[in-house]
């Protein structure tokens, strides 16, 4: 029996790194999943490898700054699958960290655009279908730097993970009467392709992983056992909460 069994969850940003590990995790775990993200190519494929391990996942383009891409993915899993039980809000960017003189507002706003902005997007179409499903739970990906570090961290991308760890716990309280939990997972640094582009320079990987006390990235696989607990019934009376999962950083 898969923790997941006969549930429909939709996750955003699923064609690589966490996302796509999500996704392939809750059709092992029986779900039936449909996935979104703005890298059609990669998504074809990640849905594809489910597909070709017997799983049932549906790739749609999503763009979560899109108020139309998130109506259509909603209506997709409903459509395709009857309802929908479970919202992984894990679609992000990161910018490279330039003194503020030098940040200019197009840029903070494309952050908070991504970050901030598609969480609630997804939230907003996600609730009605949760409702009508009878409940729900959402899974909102912050960041440790949505808590603390904040002497190392972007500025833009910490304000906006910032804003999804209150926007949870807003959400949480305000729709428990819809039987929907909302909790948000604080990962520290994974090994994904976001976080090898962000430090591409060996030396302030080595900085970075110093104030780490486990001493190495995590994987994630260790995201995707948190954001399944969440997801799952086995947290059915956790929200409003906040996962971190960070190896120590924040400790
Ligand atoms: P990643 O860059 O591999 O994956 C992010 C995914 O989001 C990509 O597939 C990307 O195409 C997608 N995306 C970007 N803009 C989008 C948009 N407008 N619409 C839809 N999809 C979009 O990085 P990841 O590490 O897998 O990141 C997943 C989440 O974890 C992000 O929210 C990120 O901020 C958060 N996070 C990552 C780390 C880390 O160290 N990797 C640490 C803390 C938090």
């Amino acid at each position: 029996m898969g923790k997941l069994d006969g549930k429909v969850a939709l996750i955003s940003g699923g064609a690589r790194g966490q996302g796509a590990a999500e996704a392939k995790t809750f059709v092992q775990e029986g779900a039936q999943v449909v996935f979104g993200d703005i890298l059609d190519d990669a998504g074809a494929h990640v849905e594809a490898d489910i597909r070709a391990a017997g799983g049932e996942a549906v790739y749609v383009h999503l763009d979560v700054t899109s108020e139309a891409d998130w109506r259509g993915a909603v209506q997709e899993a409903v459509s395709r699958f009857g309802k929908l039980n479970i919202l992984v809000n894990n679609a992000g960017i990161i910018i490279p960290r330039v003194p503020i003189e030098e940040r200019t507002g197009d840029e903070w706003d494309r952050v908070m655009a991504v970050n901030a902005k598609g969480v609630f997007l997804g939230t907003k179409y996600a609730i009605p279908a949760m409702r009508q499903a009878g409940g729900g739970s959402i899974v909102n990906i912050s960041s440790i730097a949505g808590i603390g570090q904040s002497l190392h961290q972007e500025p833009a991308y910490a304000a906006s993970k910032g804003a999804v760890r209150i926007f949870t716990k807003v959400t949480a309280s305000q729709h428990a009467k819809d039987k929907i939990r909302c909790n948000s997972v604080h990962p520290g640094p994974i090994d994904t392709e976001m976080l090898r582009s962000a430090m591409s320079d060996p030396q302030v990987l080595d900085q970075r992983l110093g104030r780490v006390p486990l001493g190495r990235m995590g994987v994630v696989e260790e995201i995707v056992a948190g954001v399944l607990f969440l997801a799952s019934d086995d947290a059915s009376y956790v929200t409003g909460t906040e996962l971190v999962i960070d190896g120590g950083a924040l400790a």
